[in-house]
């Protein structure tokens, strides 16, 4: 017995030792001012809806992320909250594959299936339901255009790891402006297509260099602005802000009374928190957040655009241990290095917001947001 207490204590010590290594302290270089603004009313007719998720954005990630920016987020504008429990049809924890799949489609499938059932069978989009119902659409993304998140909303396949498949599902999607990296798979293919210039031909815009992105002018647009992932938020200034306020800018005047749907993500608080590096990983959400400030600005004045935020799951056992509100200060541990299966939150923001609001399965809730697209049904 006391050669077990004593090793007992041993082991015990040396998981603390680890568990004190692993903490780490980040202070943001990048604090930003939150916006301030008001919901419009809710009698108002929803004409676009703004869909963001950010990719392994928990509640541990956001109460970090508002701890670092000193106590203030824009997402604190958002007046419903709730619960989105993101279990999938075989795991219960999710891959973004089957978290995509949920808000895209309303349909839980497998980890790993993209825009397609539990049989394999294509499974329509918020964005099919838009387009048939006469909106324009759009995608913005940090990472590469086929990975899992973007790819539930544009295509179907039952593995996300075929990359050039799912490229090549972005031709039949009808989508009109996409915006993310990428650009490897769309062009140094295995077979040898070039999907940039087979969109080209199909009438979009192709644009190759984020310094073009403002000079286009026409629908539909291909913004393919990195070989892979666009840079980390700390390098890539306002690209990615810049990238949803063109799409806003050019969806809202061609969508006019018909509106629009966008799905926006914060793709790389994910790729972070698997690395067990909080402040890549801040610096990803707070960018995400302060254009999110842009997004509510914009929807505020518009009065008819519903905006939700939530996350397909959360990402590292974050933990938030200790910390600084006036020194924009966190002190955090990962508990490992990949999803886990606790509930996300979702905000919403708009007329509808009051429709939402307690906890959802993540498919009711991708099912809730299409229910606007076309309210008659
Ligand atoms: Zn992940």
């Amino acid at each position: 017995m006391k050669l077990k207490s004593f090793l007992l204590a041993v082991c015990l010590s040396l998981c603390l030792a680890a568990a004190g290594q692993d903490l780490q302290s980040y202070v943001s270089p990048s604090p930003y001012r939150t916006v301030t603004v008001a919901e419009p009313a809710q009698d108002s007719d929803v004409r676009n809806i703004i869909l963001m998720i950010g990719d392994g954005m928990g509640l541990e990630q956001i109460s970090c992320a508002w701890v670092v920016n000193h106590g203030s987020l824009n997402v604190d504008n958002m007046p419903v909250t709730g619960l989105s429990r993101t279990y999938s049809a075989n795991r219960l924890v999710t891959d973004s594959a089957a978290g995509g799949t949920a808000l895209a489609c309303g349909v839980k499938t497998n980890n790993g299936y993209v825009g397609v059932d539990t049989a394999g069978n294509p499974l329509g989009s918020i964005f099919d339901k838009a387009i048939a119902a006469g909106k324009k659409t759009g995608v913005v993304t940090t990472c590469r255009l086929n990975d899992a998140t973007p790819a539930t909303f544009c295509c179907n396949n039952i593995d996300r790891d075929e990359a050039e498949d799912i490229v090549a599902d972005y031709l039949e999607c009808g989508v009109d402006y996409i915006a993310g990296g990428g650009l490897k798979y769309w062009r140094e293919r295995s077979d040898g297509r070039d999907i940039v210039a087979e969109m080209e031909a199909e009438g979009y815009s192709a644009v190759l260099d984020p310094d073009s992105l403002s000079s286009v002018k026409n629908l539909p647009v291909l913004a393919v602005l990195a070989d892979l992932e666009l840079p980390p938020a700390l390098e890539r200034g306002d690209l990615y802000r810049n990238m949803v306020k063109q799409g806003i800018t050019m969806l809202s005047e061609a969508g006019g009374e018909n509106g629009f749907v966008m799905m926006l993500e914060g793709s790389c608080i994910d790729d972070w928190c698997h690395a067990g590096e909080i402040g890549p990983a801040m610096e990803e959400l707070m960018d995400f957040d302060r254009t999110l400030g842009d997004v509510l600005e914009w929807a505020a004045a518009d009065g008819h655009t519903l905006v939700i935020v939530t996350a397909d799951h959360a990402t590292g056992a974050l933990t938030l241990q200790d910390g600084d509100l006036g020194e924009g200060k966190v002190s955090v541990a990962f508990g490992n290095d990949g999803h886990n299966g606790i509930a996300v939150p979702y905000y919403a923001f708009g007329p509808g917001s009051s429709k939402f609001g307690g906890i959802l399965e993540n498919s009711e809730l991708g099912r809730l947001i299409s229910s606007f697209v076309s309210p008659q049904d």
